[in-house]
């Protein structure tokens, strides 16, 4: 069976639990973003900006409503 783990949990505050904006507790982002295959990473915008090479500003969660376009161009 392929990993339904996210390949960037060792480095994403969500997943640790170490984001203090997080409005729900990290196993509910877990189970819905990041155990869940690809289904879930593709909704996690944190996961898109990875995929860039880019590190996701520290208080993004991961069902945010902003474009990954509009995300990128404040990190700069
Ligand atoms: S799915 Fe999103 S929130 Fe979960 S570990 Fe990957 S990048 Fe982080």
């Amino acid at each position: 069976m392929a990993n339904r783990k996210c390949k960037y949990t060792t480095s994403c505050p969500v997943f640790k639990g170490t984001l203090k904006e997080q409005d729900k507790p990290s196993f509910m982002y877990q189970n819905v973003f990041c155990n869940r295959g690809r289904d879930g990473w593709n909704a996690c915008k944190r996961f898109h900006v990875y995929e860039l090479s880019v590190n996701p500003p520290e208080d993004l969660l991961p069902g945010s409503c902003e474009s990954v376009e509009h995300i990128l161009s404040k990190n700069k």
